[in-house]
């Protein structure tokens, strides 16, 4: 899952990017709005943590320019405490959801999940599907509730397969999703990790679509 954190502030910024690597997510940090903005335009990003007061080009005009290419990448802004405006301001123009600086980062990844989750358009916050159980917030998995050790990135990949479920990704788009930028990229790394995924759950879990990329079917049920 990769996430685009935009925060001038280094210190912040910095732990917010740590915050968030440890709960499993690829991050992207961006330190001013045009940056921010360019790297909305071209990355597919599962969401967004915005800080409103940015250098260049500020936070609520970032998130007018992403809502006015209709994207609906799910975004969460950072206000400083007695800014109720800001707020107020912010949700209007497309957030979906804000927390007060100072705030506590296991609040603000479990504010992420909740987000993400709700954009995939599923309200559970466990994914099920063919005895297989991935809960994002513990980050685990269980198959037949046998606890199933994977790799951060063989978690990720997971995840993206059993949030879209029934869709297949490509092998390009699983890669933009779980690696951020400056990231060393091993060549064939998606279907090295597809490959362990098969072997520690089981072979058909997912289905290679030749030419195209890869899938979990929807409605194998739990
Ligand atoms: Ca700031």
């Amino acid at each position: 899952m990769r996430v685009l954190v935009v925060e001038d502030d280094v210190l912040l910024g910095d732990a917010i990017q740590a915050g968030l690597r440890q709960s499993g997510y690829a991050v992207d940090w961006m330190k001013d709005g045009v940056s921010a903005d360019q790297a909305l335009s071209t990355e597919p990003y599962a969401a967004v943590v915005l800080d409103l007061g940015l250098p260049r080009l500020s936070g609520l005009e970032v998130l007018r320019h992403l809502r006015g290419r209709n994207t609906p990448i799910p975004v969460l802004i950072l206000t400083a405490r007695d800014t109720v405006d800001d707020r107020i301001k912010g949700l209007d123009a497309g957030a979906d959801d804000y927390l007060v600086k100072p705030f506590d980062m296991g609040e603000l990844a479990a504010r992420l999940r909740a987000l993400v989750r709700r954009a995939s358009g599923s309200a559970a916050p466990v994914l099920h599907t063919a005895g297989v159980k991935l809960e994002p917030a513990a980050h685990r998995v269980l198959y037949h509730d046998q606890p199933v050790e994977l790799s951060a990135r063989e978690f990720a990949l997971l995840h993206a397969l059993m949030l879209n479920a029934g869709k297949v990704l490509s092998r390009a788009r699983l890669e933009e999703q779980l690696y951020a930028w400056g990231d060393e990229i091993e060549s064939n790394a998606v279907e090295v990790h597809i490959h362990h995924l098969r072997r520690k759950l089981f072979p058909g879990l997912i289905e290679t679509i030749r030419g195209v990329g890869y899938l979990i079917p929807a409605g194998k049920g739990s």
